[in-house]
């Protein structure tokens, strides 16, 4: 049963985006190496998780147990680690989000597997699988393979694949028993609560002006309003911005906030993090201004300005408001 893994994540009867994002890279991947793509999906109920994904690969592996209803880093690993080591697949593929971050190091270090992190792209070269992952805040992308090992487990950067998965028929569904869950009772799922809803819906506005950390304090947000106003733009932010409570959460783009893309995204004082630009790398034109000319911002950026936001914003708002006169 080896061949390429792709463990869908689920949540609240939804298959997420990052699963079929791995379906199409993952179906490439099988068919250079010769095998055939699996979906592994665990949970309680999981005909109708089936249902939806039994189009995009030509295999699903199933598990069924009471003790899957809900995500919990520990029973994942105690049925992925078991799934892995009585099968020997070449490669697992897990989303890199909340949940695959905490499983799949677990995974790895039981197995004693090797494990690429926040990989973005994968491709086999003279049959082994190699991989490229940002690093140092994504300046510089290293190429990994893994020499020797029997396969390995990978977390996949979202966003990284577009979701055009097609298999040529429907999965076969293989069922196969779960493995006792006992030991892993000590952490259990309560309830799940959902983020409270604000009076702005930043991934519905057509024109963003984003904060970053460049913006230096609360004070300095009656700059950026005057803007917004003029611009009849929306303003949401990175996370720090979130983190030091200078705007509330429902503003945040990015990974752990929301997902947009407007017509016009314009990014003021923010770097440009993988977590931040993949929420909003979609967008119609970037706009950035930046002090730092080697921001990664500016590589996801239409047009760019390096200069400091306090003397191009106030500039831009005193033309815009020129012009309404
Ligand atoms: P910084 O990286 O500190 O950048 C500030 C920028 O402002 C710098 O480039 C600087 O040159 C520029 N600057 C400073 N002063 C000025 C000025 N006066 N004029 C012009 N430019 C100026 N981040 C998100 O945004 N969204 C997420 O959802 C998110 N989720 C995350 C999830 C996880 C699990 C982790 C680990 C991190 C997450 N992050 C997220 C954080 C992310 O890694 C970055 O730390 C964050 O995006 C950086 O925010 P920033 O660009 O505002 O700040």
């Amino acid at each position: 049963m080896s061949g390429v893994w792709v463990v869908v994540e689920h949540r609240q009867g939804e298959v997420r985006e990052i699963t079929f994002e791995m379906f199409g890279k993952g179906n490439e991947l099988a068919r250079a190496l010769g095998v055939q793509c699996h979906a592994v999906l665990l949970g309680d109920d999981i005909a109708p998780l089936a249902a939806k994904i039994k189009p995009l690969v030509p295999k699903i592996l199933a598990v069924e147990d009471p003790g899957l209803s809900e995500y919990n880093a520990l029973t994942y690993r105690a049925v992925l680690g078991e799934l892995i080591r009585v099968h020997t697949p070449l490669m697992v593929m897990i989303g890199h989000t909340a949940c695959g971050m905490e499983v799949a190091p677990r995974l790895c270090a039981g197995l004693k597997w090797p494990l690429a992190t926040d990989c973005v792209d994968m491709q086999v070269v003279d049959g082994n699988i190699e991989v490229i992952r940002g690093m140092y805040s994504d300046k510089v992308n290293a190429r990994v393979g893994f020499r020797g090992a029997p396969g390995c487990i990978l977390t996949i950067r979202s966003g990284s694949f577009p979701c055009e998965p097609k298999a040529d028929d429907d999965a076969e569904v293989t069922m196969l028993p779960s493995p006792p869950l006992s030991e892993a009772q000590e952490r259990r799922f309560i309830e799940l609560v959902a983020a409270p809803k604000g009076d702005v819906d930043i991934t519905r506005a057509d024109v963003l002006i984003s904060v970053g950390r460049g913006l230096g304090g609360p004070e300095n947000l009656p700059l950026v309003e005057a803007f917004a106003e003029a611009l009849g733009a929306t303003i949401s932010c990175s996370r720090p911005v979130v983190d030091k409570k200078w705007l509330p959460k429902e503003r945040q783009v990015g990974t752990s906030g929301k997902k947009v893309a407007p017509r016009v995204y314009i990014a003021l004082g923010i770097s440009g993090a993988f977590q931040h630009v993949t929420a909003m790398k979609q967008s119609g034109t970037v706009i950035a201004v930046n002090k730092d000319p080697r921001a990664p911002i500016f590589n996801v950026a239409d047009y760019g300005v390096v200069g400091d936001m306090f003397d191009v914003v106030p500039a831009l708002t005193k033309m815009l408001q020129e012009q309404d006169v």
